[in-house]
């Protein structure tokens, strides 16, 4: 079956609604593709690069999933995105801000290279989602400003990145202290041995 229309995925009003106002009517293949996988609640492994739409294929369900909820805890995020640079983290942040605009998830951004004092702060105020880069997501749990006994989604995206950038030690670390009761998305845009191992033991 192709899917020529988002009117045709299981997706609530408000994302509908989310995604007229973005200028979105078809699904992109990516999209067409894992939005039903990831509504049933399955893990999935994205061999995609960005600009493939990719953050809306994980986005959507991943609010959907959110939006029925309860609040968060402080410091508690019910998911976690990790990215490993802050540009993306940056973008990340602003799609879920697009694509959440019509429900009431919080989310918040946290990187490197800038005072922790304000990401503190937003973890304490609760947030619904988080995203991250690794080595400052690591210094804010080895902190306690961060914990995830809440987890019920897991994105790691742009894995082979993160290999390249030496960061695979830190999401290592980071996945270990993650409940096993969760829905896991690992995206990398080619499949070297450690991400092809880290897929395995992760989805
Ligand atoms: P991404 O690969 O998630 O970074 O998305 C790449 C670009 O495509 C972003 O500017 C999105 O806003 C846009 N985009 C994603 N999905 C769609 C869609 N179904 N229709 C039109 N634009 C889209």
């Amino acid at each position: 079956m192709t899917i020529s229309s988002f009117s045709e995925l299981a997706l609530r009003p408000e994302l509908q609604k989310a995604l007229v106002e973005q200028g979105y009517s078809t699904p992109t293949p990516i999209q067409a593709q894992a939005i039903p996988h990831l509504l049933d609640g399955r893990d999935l492994l994205g061999i995609a690069q960005t600009g493939t739409g990719k953050t809306a294929a994980f986005g959507l369900p991943m609010l959907q999933t959110l939006m029925d909820g309860a609040k968060p805890r402080p410091g508690q995020p019910r998911a976690l995105i990790l990215t490993p640079t802050r540009e993306l983290a940056i973008q990340i942040d602003d799609s879920v801000k697009n694509y959440g605009a019509h429900l009431k998830l919080k989310h918040a951004v946290i990187f490197g290279g800038v005072g922790q004092g304000r990401q503190v702060e937003a973890l304490q105020r609760g947030l619904d989602i988080l995203v991250a880069t690794p080595g400052r997501l690591l210094d804010l749990m080895n902190q306690r400003h961060v914990r995830f006994d809440d987890l019920k989604v897991f994105v790691l995206d742009e894995a082979d990145r993160m290999l390249d950038m030496g960061f695979i030690n830190d999401v290592r670390k980071i996945v270990a202290v993650l409940p096993k009761n969760r829905q896991t998305l690992l995206f990398s845009a080619t499949m070297p041995p450690e991400i092809a191992d880290l897929a395995a033991k992760l989805l």
